[in-house]
């Protein structure tokens, strides 16, 4: 039985606790209960009350609103992953820098991602965007064809990116990927840049973009990127989307090709 004195000691300990990690216990609540909660209540889907509010508000067409409108739902209501608007600049600045012609973003989710990247391709550029969950691919469909993108700008594969990177050239007729984003799966991240290594299908001087390098983080990504002698690697650093207050970071890889 522990006395009451050296359960008060520990009280200083707990505030200084709390104090300190109080974004991440506000992100738990925002990201994990009171989703769960909703969940229960309503019977739909995080991701399909997103698309809900976003397809009743949104100005079909205008990617930028499309974005906004999303952002305010997860700002606002609820909090569900995407780029976010911190992180969505920087994005946005490598890709119209690169001006690629063919990207592939690992982890469309909600789509989010998939208009942030559609509406700053070079004209004649195209999308290749993978989504392992068919529900969430679904939504996905919706946002991003209410942005204004059609199949020829915008390509949603649904299945494991492990499954679907092998089958890219000859099933999708992706031959080199000038612009990757990463954003699936944290754990995934290195398995599928060394399986995109291995089915060459990086061009040289490929960008690889990777989300959330800092949180939740991808040490072992990171680690490779930077020692295996194929990439530059910078991390730019910024904010968890809707929580300014916790750090995190989106790591650019350029391929200087196989060696
Ligand atoms: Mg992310």
């Amino acid at each position: 039985m522990v006395s009451p004195a050296i359960a008060l000691a520990f009280v200083p300990f707990l505030v200084t606790l709390l104090i300190r990690y109080r974004h991440y216990l506000l992100l738990l609540y925002r990201a994990v209960l009171l989703r769960w909660l909703r969940q229960r209540l309503s019977g739909v889907p995080p991701e399909q009350r997103a698309c809900q509010y976003v397809l009743a508000h949104a100005v079909p067409g205008d990617p930028r609103h499309v974005l906004r409108t999303f952002d305010r739902w997860c700002c606002r209501r609820e909090h569900l992953s995407s780029v976010g608007p911190c992180k969505g600049r920087i994005v946005e600045r490598l890709l119209r820098e690169r001006a690629p012609r063919a990207v592939l973003e690992l982890g469309t989710y909600c789509g989010y991602g998939s208009v942030l990247l559609a509406q700053g391709l070079p004209p004649g550029g195209r999308l290749y965007t993978v989504e392992m969950d068919p529900g969430h691919a679904a939504v996905a469909e919706k946002l991003i064809r209410l942005a204004g993108f059609d199949e020829n700008t915008v390509e949603l594969i649904v299945g494991p990116s492990e499954e679907v990177i092998p089958r890219l050239k000859e099933q999708h007729g992706l031959l080199k990927a000038e612009f990757v984003f990463m954003d699936h799966w944290k754990r995934c991240y290195l398995r599928d840049l060394r399986l995109l290594e291995a089915h060459d299908l990086l061009a040289e001087g490929a960008t690889v973009l990777a989300d959330n390098v800092i949180f939740p983080g991808a040490p072992r990504f990171l680690q490779y990127a930077k020692t295996c002698g194929k990439y530059r690697c910078k991390v730019h650093r910024a904010s968890l989307e809707c929580f300014r207050a916790i750090p995190d970071g989106v790591a650019e890889l350029t391929y200087a090709g196989p060696r």
